[in-house]
């Protein structure tokens, strides 16, 4: 089965309610499951609004538009990231600003400070991995420099940074729940949480075809809403999200106490944070025969991701060359993450523990 489906199962007989219930209801878009969903998830990050949007890109390019940040302003990002998060500074015209990694994934807060300029508006934080980014860092750069917030939290669903949330440090957390998420939907579906009621209203009109009141359109909107049955099946899984995320961190824990082979580096918890294991991404200099000897174990492993976003085909115009980003190209060269999802079985696990053990890498990471 696919793994997918097997989430499905631990819960199926709450998911089948809940969706019969909806389409019962007769009511689709809009309504009760997405109000409840609204308030139970801004309950749960710990932020008084929440806005449900169609996809975790939604929430991004929505939450840049409605903080006013367009045209010539600076973003600062990752340049280690999924490339939705910078997608969603450009299409809004603003300019990424790219900046290195540090060991644990996350943006080096030291390069951070020195990429402000005039110019920079916002500091768009990436928790990937689902491991929580250096918020006292983050937050103290913003401050001194008058910067907006945005944490893309697609991956780190719950995971905390000093006992704070994700999502409730900056003026906007966006969280995707594409299926394959920590919280993960039955199709496309995004949310933002914020403390700002007027940054909420903007977001609840620009949702919406920029009205509130129907046909009364103050903004230049789109159509990006949280539908019901996404809602409905989202407070099921909310519900059990604590559960999930502890046996991601029991798979985890397994593969951090039994994989020993010098050729591969483990993730590591930075001081203070926590990790969701969104993905488990080891890095090997010999990571495409690492990946195809894994192949031939029959363990199917991802890349997150091959090619960063200043080299991809789209950003061409960003005039951004092999060799401007070195370590986010160096990881997009070494980094594989190793099967981690719920339903997996300890068997599993240490079947996975034992071909990577078994490998032979010559050269260990660079
Ligand atoms: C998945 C993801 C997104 C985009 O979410 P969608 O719901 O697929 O639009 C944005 N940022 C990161 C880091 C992601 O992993």
């Amino acid at each position: 089965m696919a793994v997918l489906g097997r989430q499905f199962e631990l819960c199926r007989k709450e998911y089948e309610e809940a969706a019969l219930r909806v389409l019962r209801s007769g009511w689709y878009i809009l309504g009760k499951e997405g109000e409840a969903f609204e308030q139970e998830f801004a309950r749960y990050v710990g932020r008084r609004y929440c806005i449900g949007v169609n996809s975790g890109l939604d929430a991004l390019t929505l939450s840049v538009r409605a903080l006013g940040i367009g045209e010539g302003d600076e973003v600062i990002v990752p340049a280690n990231t999924y490339i939705a998060s910078v997608l969603a500074v450009t299409a809004n015209r603003a300019v990424p600003v790219f900046v290195e990694p540090d060991g644990y994934y996350g943006m080096d807060v030291d390069q951070m400070a020195q990429a402000v300029t005039e110019k920079t508006k916002a500091i768009m934080v990436v928790h990937l991995y689902g491991q929580a980014a250096r918020m006292d860092a983050v937050m103290e750069i913003a401050a001194r420099h008058g910067l907006r917030v945005i944490e893309d939290c697609a991956q780190s669903h719950g995971a905390r940074f000093r006992g704070g949330m994700t999502g409730a440090f900056g003026d906007a957390g966006c969280f995707s729940f594409y299926p394959t998420k920590n919280l993960g939907a039955f199709g496309d579906a995004g949310a933002v949480v914020t403390d700002d009621a007027r940054l909420a209203d903007t977001l609840c009109k620009l949702r919406n075809y920029g009205s509130k009141v129907k046909y009364h359109n103050e903004l230049l909107g789109v159509n990006s809403r949280l539908d019901e049955i996404q809602a409905a099946l989202l407070r099921v899984k909310l519900r059990h999200l604590e559960e999930l995320v502890r046996e991601r961190e029991a798979i985890a824990g397994r593969y951090l106490a039994g994989i020993r082979n010098p050729a591969l580096l483990l993730p590591e918890i930075r001081a203070g944070a926590n990790h969701v294991w969104h993905q488990f991404v080891v890095r090997t200099g010999q990571r495409d025969d690492f990946q195809e000897y894994l192949e031939g174990c029959g363990i199917k492993t991802m890349i997150h991701y091959p090619v960063p976003p200043h080299l991809a085909e789209c950003y061409a115009y960003l005039g951004h060359h092999r060799g401007a980003y070195p370590i986010a190209e160096q990881y997009a060269d070494e980094v594989l993450s190793l099967p981690m999802f719920n339903g997996m079985q300890d068997e599993e696990v240490d079947y996975v523990i034992e071909s990577c053990n078994r490998w032979q890498g010559h050269q260990g990471v660079s």
